[in-house]
């Protein structure tokens, strides 16, 4: 499919999501970035969300619980151009039942062409790049493009 671009506002739409084992982590993430978290709009799966709420002065769209389908929920925001960057305090060593929607998360945020990180050090490199605060290009699918030449 040919490419076309998608720009990211300087304030970005980040979502949040961290399994069980790894929500206290993302939550002293959040504490330690909240300054600069603080000057975007922030979306969360259902338990992180209100975790984040609880423990910060931080404003997060709380979305369904991951596995009642608030992956599925940031996957279909990712699909619509929603959100722009995805930090997803993944577990690898714990099995989830909704690993499916996991994938499919994974999957989405990759055809988006949208910055993961799955790990407190690539969250951290997220956080602190100088595109952060910036307006960017990001190059994304042109499924309208490919659309007009399957219909001619
Ligand atoms: P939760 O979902 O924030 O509702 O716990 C996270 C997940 O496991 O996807």
């Amino acid at each position: 499919m040919q490419k076309t671009h998608r720009e990211m506002a300087e304030a970005k739409s980040i979502a949040l999501v961290a399994h069980d084992h790894r929500k206290q982590d993302l939550l002293a993430w959040v504490s330690k970035y909240r300054d600069k978290l603080k000057a975007h709009q922030l979306f969360a799966t259902g338990t992180t969300g209100h975790m984040i709420a609880h423990h910060s002065d931080l404003s997060v769209e709380s979305l369904l619980s991951g596995p009642m389908g608030g992956d599925q929920q940031l996957g279909a925001m990712i699909s619509q151009g929603d959100i722009d960057m995805l930090i997803f305090f993944w577990d690898p060593l714990n099995a989830v039942p909704h690993d499916p929607d996991v994938k499919a998360l994974l999957r989405l945020a990759a055809v988006w062409n949208i910055p993961i990180a799955t790990n407190a050090a690539t969250a951290d490199f997220l956080l602190n790049s100088t595109l952060l605060e910036h307006k960017y290009k990001a190059e994304i699918p042109d499924y309208q493009r490919y659309l007009k030449q399957r219909l001619s």
